[in-house]
């Protein structure tokens, strides 16, 4: 379950994959859109608190209406927005997910040849290092 806290919210990622199979899909989709609601939402909850750190700011519904008409801009967008965010971070933790451009390297060209399990591997690290990112805020 998706769990709120002070500065965010954590998400398990295998829960997501299993809904995305049962749902064929379609439950992905929502889950992105909840994942740039959740960059917003960080933004608007740390911004005092790291406001010399890279904004994680976006907008959701934009990025929800690219991500069906042209993937390749929120997926970059997301990744670029939290590893920078986490980067420039003075609340350090070990974990930080792919530059963008990886990301779309691992989405386009990895994905035909590893039948889509390396984007899944770094969709993985991207939800542990937001979860660990927002754990690390409380302490
Ligand atoms: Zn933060």
């Amino acid at each position: 379950m998706p769990k709120e806290m002070k500065y965010g919210t954590t998400r398990r990622f295998s829960r997501v994959v299993f809904l995305s199979l049962v749902t064929l899909g379609i439950y992905y989709i929502l889950y992105q859109f909840w994942l740039f609601k959740d960059l917003e939402d960080h933004f608007k909850l740390a911004f005092t608190t790291e406001s010399r750190s890279y904004p994680t700011t976006n907008n959701p519904t934009t990025m929800l209406i690219f991500l069906i008409v042209f993937p390749i801009y929120p997926i970059y967008i997301k990744y670029t927005l939290l590893h920078d965010h986490i980067e420039t971070s003075k609340i350090k933790t070990e974990d930080n997910c792919a530059l963008g451009l990886e990301a779309i390297f691992s989405f386009t060209l990895l994905c035909l040849c590893t039948i889509c399990i390396f984007p899944l591997v770094i969709e993985y690290r991207w939800q542990k290092a937001f979860n660990n990112h927002i754990i690390a805020h409380e302490q």
